[in-house]
């Protein structure tokens, strides 16, 4: 063992076994872990209710562990993160800082900022990866440019060598001291008197804490792994892992889950049971998508203010407060929209598919901000993740590649008769429905007035009528989506005439403000290893640009949009986009020519003779949408489609 005495920062890697900051301060002498709560760095994605309780019954575990192993949890509740490290490093005379990375677009700039102020000083610092299976500057494409599309990634990321082994606890802990103003875990105010009473409830169903998520771990690949591709389509239910908020807070290591779920699928593969089998595959191929949340936040660091994709700059939203507010209580008159948005509230956690319908609801009914979606999970969500997040809403709302097309919009109705066929879901969230007969109870406006009245539902009083008729929605929603192609062209039409009065609407929506995260001057971080944190560069380059796929019921609207845009040009794609790769740090060491621009995998590429809709039918066969929303839609005409 050494004789350094470091400063073991945690932030998300609340745990002690596969954490290599911690093990390696141990390995080098004494260790001073602290944990510091600056409320003015979280801004405007300050942790919601639900999130700050799980956080503060984690670090009391955290803690708790940590004494047994010999050196307690420093608590530090501060205005500046730097200056309650700095006060760290005096107090005990450290020669050294350790931490894990995180990749939000938030933590990369003051994780940043942090580790140049303090190597300007003098002290090392060294950072490391407890969070990701590859680090988002380790997979690129063959032109050493990021992947834009699920598939393309995680092929990648599953053939790389991985030489990871999972690091064990350390035995014991040699403490270093120093008086430095900590304090209790109540002080540092994560939970209010009046939050208290509600958020007693949630330590029923959940337990906090790595040790906890070692126990969940364990009994999902002992009891319901093997059904995974059976039941993770089951809502209200404890269908899939529920390991997210773990996740979330670092309590598990995520090459631990991959190792564990990866041994499984070998011996299952060695008995021939392929229902095992493919139920690992798409399990982490949901892990896979949680990296890849990372790999779109650190390659595009923009993504929680405007999509990846352009075009929404021009969606005319309806930024309506009163149809927000609607929506957040659970009050749009379609039932299982508002079964999710009360079991949201009531609980702080929602399935993957319930989280799919209220917010494509939001996006494409209501036609509300994304960014308001966004922001209002996060402030809700247990396990509450800004990539993640990020990478949902722009999933839903027509901004990702290989998400879902903007002009898709799915019936809740006929959502609700599929992923909640007898209603249960429906009836558990909204008792006032709890007596409608299952045939009605996705469409109470359709049921006859004496089923209504014996049911005891009187719509317009104890139940809304329909925010709006789906059919209509969708006509509004298409008039939306042509309107935005009008500004889009209309935009391009200024610029090329070298005027400029077309503005985008992004700036004109009523927006709840979100923080600008400047990156363009950033000078490059100082590391001290390979494997220090990359930070990247924000720079918007225009250069490449590639098409979406079209929906088939969006093709047949095309010839009036394409005379919109170019009328002599009938049967091409509509939609280039541009987006920037600001992977600097791979760039500038693989030394391409092209380093900033947005890499499109060639099959993908946008030319007339190789269209998404082909890319789609080859490589994106078993697409991540599947992974996401795991539904089989049926299109207008009645056709079924993986999307
Ligand atoms: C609009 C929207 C917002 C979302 N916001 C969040 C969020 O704030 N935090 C969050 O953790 N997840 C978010 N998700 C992703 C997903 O819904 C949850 O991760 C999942 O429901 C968690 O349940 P589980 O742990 O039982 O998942 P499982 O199906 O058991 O999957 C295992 C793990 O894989 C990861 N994962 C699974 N699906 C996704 C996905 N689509 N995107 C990213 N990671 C995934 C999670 O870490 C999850 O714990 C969002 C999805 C949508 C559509």
């Amino acid at each position: 063992m050494g004789s350094n005495k470091t400063i073991v920062w945690f932030r998300r890697d609340l745990r002690i076994e596969d954490n290599p900051a911690l093990a390696a301060a141990a390995r080098d002498g004494s260790v001073f872990p602290v944990y510091i709560w600056c409320p003015q760095d979280e801004g405007q994605f300050y942790p919601g209710r639900v999130s700050r309780w799980w956080l503060k019954q984690s670090l009391a575990h955290l803690d708790h562990s940590l004494r047994s192993l010999g050196a307690e949890l420093v608590l530090i509740r501060t205005q500046s993160t730097l200056a309650a490290l700095l006060e760290c490093i005096e107090a005990i005379g450290a020669t050294k800082v350790v931490f894990n990375h995180l990749y939000d677009p938030i933590s990369l700039v003051c994780d940043h900022n942090i580790k140049g102020k303090l190597v300007e000083l003098g002290i090392s610092v060294q950072s490391y990866n407890a969070d990701l299976l590859n680090e988002p500057w380790e997979v690129y494409d063959a032109r050493g440019q990021a992947f834009t599309t699920f598939e393309a990634y995680w092929d990648k990321s599953l053939n790389m060598q991985w030489e990871h082994v999972t690091l064990l606890p350390p035995w014991k802990l040699v403490p270093a001291t120093g008086n430095v103003a900590k304090c209790s875990i109540e002080e540092l105010g994560l939970e209010n008197e009046t939050e208290k009473s509600s958020n007693a409830l949630l330590a029923r169903a959940w337990s906090p804490g790595w040790s906890n998520a070692d126990k969940a771990l364990s009994e999902f690949s002992e009891l319901h792994l093997l059904q995974y591709s059976k039941n993770r389509t089951k809502v209200g239910q404890n269908s899939t892992s529920l390991l997210s908020p773990y996740l979330h807070f670092g309590e598990l290591s995520v090459r631990k889950v991959f190792q564990l779920a990866r041994m499984k699928q070998i011996l299952w593969a060695k008995e021939g049971n392929s229902i095992g089998v493919e139920s690992v595959t798409l399990f982490l191929r949901a892990i896979g998508l949680r990296e890849y949340s990372r790999y779109l936040c650190f390659n595009f660091p923009f993504t929680h203010e405007r999509p990846l994709l352009s075009n929404l700059n021009f969606f005319p939203w309806q930024a309506d407060q009163n149809n927000f507010k609607a929506w957040r209580q659970g009050r749009t008159g379609y039932p299982l929209v508002d079964a999710g948005m009360r079991e949201l509230w009531a609980t702080g956690w929602i399935h993957n598919r319930i989280r799919v319908i209220v917010s494509s609801f939001a996006v494409k009914v209501l036609l509300l901000p994304w960014k308001w979606g966004m922001k209002y999970f996060w402030d809700t969500l247990l396990d509450a993740d800004l990539e993640s997040d990020i990478l949902g809403w722009q999933y839903i709302s027509g901004s990702l590649p290989d998400g879902h097309e903007l002009e898709r919009l799915d019936s809740p109705e006929v959502q609700g008769s599929k992923f909640d066929p007898e209603g249960e879901y429906v009836r558990h969230w909204l008792p006032e429905l709890a007596r409608l007969p299952t045939e009605w109870i996705h469409h109470p406006w359709d049921a006859p007035d004496n089923v209504l009245k014996v049911s005891g539902v009187e719509l317009g009083f104890n139940y809304p009528k329909p925010f709006i008729e789906i059919d209509l929605a969708r006509e509004h929603l298409i008039k939306a989506i042509f309107k935005m192609w009008e500004m889009e062209a209309a935009a391009k039409a200024a610029n090329s005439n070298g005027t400029d009065e077309v503005v985008d609407n992004s700036d004109g929506i009523e927006s709840l403000p979100i923080p600008k995260v400047i990156l363009k001057n950033n000078a490059p971080c100082p590391t001290y290893s390979s494997n220090d944190q990359k930070v990247p560069t924000f720079q918007n380059s225009k250069s490449n640009q590639f098409n979406r796929k079209r929906s088939k019921h969006m093709q047949e609207e095309r010839p009036l949009q394409d005379n919109l845009h170019n009328p002599n040009e009938g049967g091409t794609s509509r939609t280039n986009e541009d987006c920037s790769s600001t992977a600097e740090s791979s760039m500038s060491k693989k030394q391409t020519t092209s380093r900033n621009s947005f890499s499109v995998p060639q099959s993908c590429s946008s030319s007339k003779d190789n269209s998404f809709l082909e890319c789609e039918s080859s490589d994106m066969k078993q697409s991540w949408q599947e992974q996401i929303d795991m539904e089989q839609s049926s299109s207008k005409d009645g056709k079924q489609r993986i999307n």
